[in-house]
């Protein structure tokens, strides 16, 4: 399968009516253990993205994402903008003047906004971050393309295993961000970054459900 631009564009504006019909859920989980503003951040980055989109739809990949890069970490107050804003930074690196992708390339993708999110915010697995779907994610991406599997069933195991990190964030406490500051009270609540970014996992999937 190949991925375009245009497929990048498609992913970007469910992503964002994902975010925005999470926006409160991701707020609540946020207020148990945060501040109570994920949903407001997130929805606030993915609203300046979409208004940049119309300006994109000719462009290569590499400056579509590092756009978005901008746009999160110029709107976005919180630990997550520039954290999901390095993701589309190390991503877009990758990607300068390529109009279109194949599943490998996807995955080096991925592995490179992995670094970009761990370089910034120095979060390994199982400190209760958003680190704790994306990681898991890819490494079923990774299993998944190395046995052959085709793209739908490479997303699909790719969006279960997020969903499975989401999960194991509850019994987890936190030792970045601000859930940190309450130490064991953290436990027990699901990590709102983590749940962004299966949200996330699923507009991927959800965009190249549409090709097939
Ligand atoms: P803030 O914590 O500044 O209010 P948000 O509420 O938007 O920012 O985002 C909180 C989320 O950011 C957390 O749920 C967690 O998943 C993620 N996060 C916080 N610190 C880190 C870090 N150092 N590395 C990875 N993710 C982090
Ligand atoms: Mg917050």
């Amino acid at each position: 399968m190949t991925i375009h631009s245009q497929d990048i564009i498609k992913f970007l504006e469910k992503a964002a009516s994902k975010i925005k019909k999470n926006k409160e859920f991701l707020t609540q989980l946020d207020s148990a253990i945060g501040d109570g503003d994920h949903g407001i951040n997130m929805d606030r980055g993915f609203s300046k993205i979409m208004s940049t989109l119309d300006s994109l739809k000719d462009k290569d990949m590499g400056t579509i994402l590092r756009t978005c890069s901008m746009a999160l970490i110029s709107t976005v107050g919180g630990a997550s903008g520039p954290l999901y804003g390095t993701a589309f930074l190390y991503a877009s690196k990758l990607l300068n003047g390529k109009y279109e992708i194949d599943m490998n390339e996807l995955l080096e993708v991925l592995k490179a906004a992995l670094e970009g999110i761990q370089m910034r915010g120095k979060a390994v697995e199982g400190e209760k971050t958003m680190i704790d779907a994306i990681a898991p994610a890819l490494k079923v991406f990774e299993e998944k393309l190395k046995n052959g599997a085709s793209p739908i069933e490479i997303l699909e195991a790719t969006v279960s295993a997020a969903k499975k990190g989401v999960e194991n964030t509850i019994p987890m406490k936190a030792t970045k961000g601000r859930a940190s500051y309450l130490g064991d009270r953290s436990i027990g609540h699901q990590d709102p970054g983590a749940t962004s970014s299966y949200l996330i996992f699923e507009a991927m999937l959800e965009t190249l459900k549409e090709k097939v």
